[in-house]
């Protein structure tokens, strides 16, 4: 009930969200709602193709909504390529940025806004084609010199997000899988976050139902629409989880393994995920019991290990690139920096044993 769980702490942070199968022609539109008239078009390389069809749609001539496109997007948003992002935007004198992409390409337009004039920041309309769910967070990263810096700031939060579910037919089994559970671990943390609610906690759980439903069909059949719009519902609200609520243990951990290791981001979500939320139960039983009925199973731990098996995802952090011998540094990484909220305390002891066991791959209890 509602009621049991009040008084609770609810501000949900509010972009104009557009869903649906075709929805990125409404872009030019969306520009013009701005009082924009000149967009530059971000991407990675790998997907400037995707952004140029999308660019087309701005017009041509005098009237074209199109300033130009820099798609040098990159893993952690190196600061070398925002400054030169954000050349290029002064030199084409855009007045909005359109991200076309994943949580780099979304990272990169938000760093874009935070290191430019933030008086009067470039309004960033996103067009994400993963799952990642960053452009409904107010949270920013940047690399320097190999150390990446995280934050959040209201003033990077999209204006716009167009989900157009066509755009992510193109995206490989590995990226929807690990992207994918993702997805559901930014749900599974708003349930149990220090500034949590009831409204949050309802979306999180949809969240998961719907990305624990179609992400298995999705992995097979990469071009059935009617799926691939449920999963990329289901990462809206999991950017909406993870925007709204302070995330624990498990964001804190990925983080960790993720920049001192090295190793990749959302596979090291798919991997820790099962272990953290098993340390986590005894503290946090009923925000569990949500997550194993939206999961339907008995068992939200054993659920979210079976879960990425059946998406043929990796499961261990051996096979993820980690070393064994790295272990006792990560521990003590995760231990010693400042403490931070987790409904049951953090320990080297236990978050050692965490470890232990995602790095052999064991199904959790
Ligand atoms: P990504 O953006 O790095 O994309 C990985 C690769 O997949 C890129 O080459 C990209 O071009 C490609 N790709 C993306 N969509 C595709 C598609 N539909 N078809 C084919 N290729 C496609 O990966 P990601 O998982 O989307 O995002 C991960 C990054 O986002 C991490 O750096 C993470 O820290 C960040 N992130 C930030 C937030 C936040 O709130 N700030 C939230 C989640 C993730």
């Amino acid at each position: 009930m509602l009621v049991d769980i009040l008084p609770s702490l609810y501000g949900i942070l509010q972009a104009r969200v557009i869903f649906g199968v075709g929805c990125v022609a409404k872009l030019t539109e969306e520009i013009e709602r701005l009082g924009a008239s000149r967009a530059l078009v971000l991407s990675t390389p790998q997907q400037r193709e995707v952004a140029l069809e999308i660019a087309e749609r701005l017009g041509s001539g005098p009237s074209s909504k199109f300033a130009g496109l820099f798609d040098r997007a990159a893993m952690h948003v190196p600061i070398e390529i925002v400054h030169e992002a954000r050349e290029e935007a002064r030199r084409l004198d855009a007045d909005c940025c359109i991200a076309v992409g994943g949580g780099s390409t979304t990272g990169l337009a938000k760093a874009i806004v935070l290191t430019g004039d933030v008086a009067s920041p470039l309004p960033i309309l996103a067009v994400p084609t993963s799952y990642a769910g960053s452009e409904m967070t107010p949270i920013w990263e940047m690399t320097q010199d190999g150390r990446k810096t995280t934050g959040r700031d209201p003033r990077v939060l999209p204006k716009t997000v167009l989900y157009d579910p066509a755009l992510t037919l193109s995206m490989p089994a590995s990226l929807s899988a690990a992207g994918g559970i993702n997805a559901i671990a930014h749900c599974v943390e708003a349930f149990y976050a220090q500034d949590g609610n009831p409204v949050i906690s309802n979306i999180a759980e949809e969240g998961i139902r719907l990305l624990s439903a179609s992400l298995p069909v999705v992995v097979k059949e990469p071009g059935n629409v009617e799926l691939r719009s449920q999963a990329m519902c289901g990462a809206w609200l999991g950017g909406v989880s993870l925007g709204s609520a302070g995330m624990a243990l498990h964001h804190k951990l990925c983080h960790t393994l993720a920049s001192a290791f090295n190793l990749p981001h959302a596979e090291t979500h798919t991997v820790v995920l099962p272990h953290a939320v098993a340390y986590n139960t005894p503290a946090a039983s009923e925000a569990m019991a949500r997550v194993a009925g939206a999961l339907g199973v008995d068992s939200a731990a054993a659920g979210l290990y079976d879960l990425a098996v059946t998406l043929g995802a990796r499961v261990s952090l051996e096979a993820i690139g980690m070393r064994a011998s790295d272990l006792d540094q990560a521990a003590d990484l995760a231990t010693e920096d400042d403490p931070y909220y987790n409904p049951r305390p953090v320990t080297r002891e236990g978050i050692r044993e965490l470890l232990q066991n995602a790095f052999d791959g064991m199904r959790p209890e």
